[in-house]
């Protein structure tokens, strides 16, 4: 039977039992920097207005029914998400028809289904190598696929930015053929992204070794507040050629958590037969989808989808976009000046040098528990403190509490 020897207790994950201690907290100047969602300045959760107006569409339309979607999911979302991950329909890659789209499960769903393919289908090394750190379940999802995970070096715990010459020492060292994951951009969980010339030099890396380029974006829209600056690596990689993968998330630029709308993409490069092998391709991730899920949910896609195929209800979206990433861009310059008011020991221009919904704040395990001992702030134990919990009535009790453990 199911002993404790063969089905151990699993640790609870972690994120969501921070989330269970914060609920249970009684005090009432608690503060929660844990989760990785969008709130306001009341710290409630934003529905965007564009996301209402579509939903009020949505359920005026009398067409409208339940029936299962088709497998690769809703063909006007799919289409229009490669338009906006690779910076429009003229795209090389969508002129030349090198990319097949597939609806998933939102980001999870689509880098799951992109390790699962990799590990039926993928020629080279058979091993992907993600950043240290990275969003932890990266591990998790390509390990239950039978592909182990390598880790490169990412963060430097001096200057808590990017350690860009051992991150490329490591791709340098990888077996040729590697498998590479890459934060398009907002990367979680440090909020450290390469700049444009270190794409570049990344890029140069990767094409030198071979290496196949997976990029998860998460964030596009949401970080910088500009969907073209957010999709700028991926548009790099496939102006020069390259073939990659794509998994995309719809869940923080559209306020869609829940709905899991989300899409995969593959590109394959420019070549003489590769129409014919993107068509084989989705043939195959059509019987990966159909023996995994069937077919996707309609509700999120149907949502984006009404946005991302009308231009005013798009340019309200950017709208939104750029009051959620102006918000926290806002919160970063006052958590930062609120640091250096105080004289809190350390440098703290990393807060405004981290860009997205995360900053690595430099805090140590030890600080993080007494932080949330003392002061009823909670955040993950790296020290990630999610931005978005920062509002214009916390954010100094935050810095007066960071101040004080930091002493
Ligand atoms: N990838 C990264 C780096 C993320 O941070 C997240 C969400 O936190 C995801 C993927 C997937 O999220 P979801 O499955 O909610 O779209």
């Amino acid at each position: 039977s199911f002993t404790a020897e063969v089905v151990p207790q699993a640790p609870e994950d972690a994120l969501f039992g921070l989330m269970r201690a914060y609920r249970a907290d009684e005090n009432p100047d608690k503060v929660d920097l844990g989760i990785g969602a969008y709130r306001d300045d009341n710290a409630k959760p934003w529905v965007l207005p564009v996301v209402k107006k579509a939903d009020s569409i949505l359920f005026n339309n009398p067409e409208l029914d339940h029936e299962y979607a088709p497998i690769a999911g809703i063909a006007s979302f799919t289409s229009k998400a490669a338009e906006l991950i690779l910076g429009g329909p003229d795209s090389p890659a969508i002129r030349e028809k090198r990319i097949s789209s597939i609806q998933t499960i939102s980001g999870t769903g689509a880098v799951h289904l992109g390790a699962l393919f990799l590990s039926k289908f993928y020629p080279g090394t058979k091993k992907v190598y993600v950043s240290k750190p990275t969003w932890a379940n990266h591990h998790q999802i390509f390990n239950n696929v039978g592909i182990p995970t390598v880790e490169y070096p990412y963060f430097s715990k001096e200057t808590k930015g990017l350690d860009f010459e051992n991150m490329k020492l490591s791709l340098l060292s990888a077996p040729d053929k590697s498998v590479i994951l890459l934060h398009a951009c907002a990367h979680n969980p440090t909020g450290v992204d390469p700049t444009i010339d270190q794409w570049k030099e990344i890029a140069t890396i990767i094409r030198q070794k071979s290496h196949f380029p997976f990029f998860d974006t998460a964030y596009q829209g949401f970080a910088s507040g500009d969907l073209m600056k957010d999709n700028a690596a991926i548009r790099y990689f496939v102006e020069e050629g390259f073939e990659l993968v794509v998994a995309q998330s719809f869940a923080k630029n559209f306020g869609l958590y829940g709905e899991r709308a989300g899409c995969f993409h593959i590109v394959t490069g420019p070549a003489p037969e590769a129409q014919s092998t993107i068509t084989r391709i989705a043939s195959q991730l059509a019987i990966l989808q159909r023996s995994e899920i069937s077919n996707p949910p309609l509700y999120g896609a149907r949502i984006a989808s009404t946005v991302l195929n009308d231009q005013a209800l798009f340019s309200e979206w950017e709208e939104n976009l750029r009051t959620m990433s102006g918000r926290i861009i806002s919160m970063r310059k006052a958590l930062r000046a609120k640091l250096e008011d105080l004289g809190t020991p350390g440098t703290w221009n990393h807060i405004t040098d981290q860009i997205g919904m995360f900053s690595f704040t430099g805090l140590t395990e030890a600080q993080v528990l007494k932080i949330r001992e003392d002061a009823h702030v909670y955040m993950t134990k790296n020290g990630r403190i999610s931005m978005a919990g920062l509002n214009t009535k916390n954010v100094d009790y935050v810095a007066k509490a960071i101040d004080k453990v930091v002493r």
